[in-house]
């Protein structure tokens, strides 16, 4: 389970309720993720949660073949990404890919967040290829 902590509950809060919040530097408005103490373009140390959209395009992405923890082993073969976002190219969060094979894939194509429970206490945020409609 994802362990939050004062610097990251923010994160979690807003998932559990379906948004992407990244860290915003106040002073230069540069996005920061992963969350860390200093802006590291400005060394400002005033950051605010800011939601993002959760378009993107996909940077990179791989597909899993071998699980590095029993709990994905029946889920195997899965795919993990990196999505640049819009918000502001060359921040990229990494997720878990969903609703699409990886002959579906393509760096630089247009991606979308999506919010799925994997327990009953836990929401992960996953992305998609931008326009896939939800399964049922
Ligand atoms: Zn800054």
């Amino acid at each position: 389970m994802p362990a939050s902590d004062d610097r990251t509950r923010f994160y979690w809060d807003a998932v559990a309720e379906g948004r992407l919040d990244l860290l915003r530097c106040q002073d230069c408005g540069h996005f920061i993720h992963y969350p860390r103490p200093v802006c590291n373009r400005c060394r400002s140390a005033n950051f605010a949660p800011s939601t993002i959209s959760g378009r993107g395009v996909l940077y990179s992405y791989c597909e899993i073949m071998q699980a590095s923890h029993p709990y994905y082993a029946e889920k195997l073969p899965y795919l993990i990404g990196v999505i640049d976002i819009d918000e502001e190219p060359g921040i990229r969060v990494p997720a878990g890919l969903v609703d699409c094979t990886r002959d579906d894939l393509r760096c630089g194509i247009p991606m979308e967040v999506v919010f799925r429970a994997v327990s009953p206490t836990l929401t992960l945020p996953y992305f998609r290829p931008a326009g896939v409609s939800d399964e049922a």
